[in-house]
């Protein structure tokens, strides 16, 4: 896989991390503030980090800027459209800029401004079609009619609109949200995701969980929950292009995202940011406060630096890759192969199992059948194990 692997080392996609939210959701471990007042110090610091990697790095490939969080729309709308412009300076060939963004913050002055900062595709934090779940998430605002809101939106907004909800936790229902999630193709929405509820350390639920308020067994039932919607999303004409990630058409799938999946190296800005670039994988530190002086004493902003070797990096691609819906090529598992001085896999079992497609294998390629998706760690470990031996 060495020639696919040295293609594959281009930066393509900027994530940016904006940490400001209205309110701190009890699922949440991101590192968000709720004082915008500290904002404007934070973008300085961001700017510097963004010159700081302009200057090492060659950033002129970069297609895609995804602004997310936290939430963006939070900000003060002068604040918001000084970041938006100051991040597309000097990246002439962005073909994609995302924005995350929940629906009480935006107003139709706010979705002008984001229409004429060049904003392309909005994603939105829906969350839950019902306000028990709503509740249990620890939201505090109600629960937003998804359609009359797309359509809010789209008098104001060109764009693609996205949107993100959570499968899982009391107050959930499959049949309301498979309704919504018919309502909303009918209606046009270009993308939707759908993850299952999983309690992260640091978060208010994980401490709910400790204390026994809520069950044991919430995140486990939410993986099992999640597994028969999606199913029933494809069946209802979402393209499933990625394990969590539906859209309408193969055109309206996130391309920055799609990207990174791909294996192409990303770079990262802000507090908690990640990056991979030739190899190198960087964590920024997550204090804001932290963040804000590294950078005014020009100093690099990561806590974690980790140089992947070449099976580290390849078995990183080969499971991204493998997340999507067009899967990867065989020969870059016979390519490890030969790198391990040993015969060609035979996956045929897997194939006769019906963990991975029949009629893809015998053209060259390993796409994961909805079965195999389901269990996509352990196949792809068994994979692994094989290429290793
Ligand atoms: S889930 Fe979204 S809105 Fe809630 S705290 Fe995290 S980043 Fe903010």
């Amino acid at each position: 896989m060495d020639d696919d692997l040295s293609a594959f080392q281009k930066i393509r996609t900027l994530y940016v991390q904006v940490p400001f939210c209205p309110e701190r959701c009890d699922y949440c471990s991101l590192p968000v503030s709720l004082k915008t007042e500290r904002a404007p110090a934070y973008l300085r610091a961001l700017f510097r980090e963004k010159k700081r990697l302009m200057e090492r790095e060659d950033l002129s490939g970069i297609e895609t800027l995804y602004v997310g969080g936290g939430t963006p729309t939070f900000l003060p709308p002068a604040l918001l459209e000084d970041l938006l412009e100051g991040l597309q300076k000097d990246l002439p060939t962005l073909k994609e800029m995302t924005v995350e963004s929940r629906p009480d913050t935006v107003t139709p002055d706010i979705l002008h401004l984001l229409r004429s900062c060049g904003v392309t595709r909005l994603s939105f934090g829906m969350e839950s079609v019902r306000s028990e779940h709503m509740r249990f998430l620890g939201r505090t605002i109600n629960v937003v009619e998804s359609v009359r809101f797309l359509k809010f939106v789209r008098n104001y907004f060109p764009g693609s609109v996205s949107m993100d909800f959570i499968a899982g936790g009391e107050g959930f229902s499959k049949d309301a949200f498979l309704q919504e999630a018919h309502a909303l193709f009918s209606e046009g929405l270009e993308h939707l995701s759908l993850y299952p509820l999983t309690v992260e350390e640091r978060t208010s639920l994980k401490g709910r969980l400790i204390r026994g308020e809520i069950s044991s067994g919430t995140e486990e039932a939410a993986g099992v929950l999640w597994e028969g919607v999606v199913r029933e999303l494809s069946l209802m004409g979402w393209f499933r292009y990625e394990v969590a990630n539906f859209s309408r058409s193969p055109d309206t799938v996130c391309r920055h995202n799609h990207l990174v999946w791909q294996g192409y190296d990303y770079a990262g800005i802000g507090a908690g940011a990640h990056q991979r670039i030739r190899s190198v994988r960087t964590i920024n530190v997550r204090s804001l406060v932290s963040y804000e002086n590294r950078l005014s004493l020009s100093g690099p902003p990561f806590e974690k630096r980790e140089v992947l070797d070449q099976n580290e990096r390849t078995l990183e691609i080969l499971y991204t890759n493998a997340r999507l819906s067009n899967g990867f090529p065989l020969s870059w598992l016979f390519c490890q192969d030969r790198t391990n001085g040993g015969g060609e896999t035979d996956l045929s079992d897997l194939v006769e199992e019906g963990y991975l497609d029949s009629g893809a294998y015998s053209s060259g390629r390993v796409i994961f059948t909805e079965k195999g998706r389901d269990l996509l760690d352990g196949v792809m470990g068994e994979i692994w194990s094989r290429l290793r031996s």
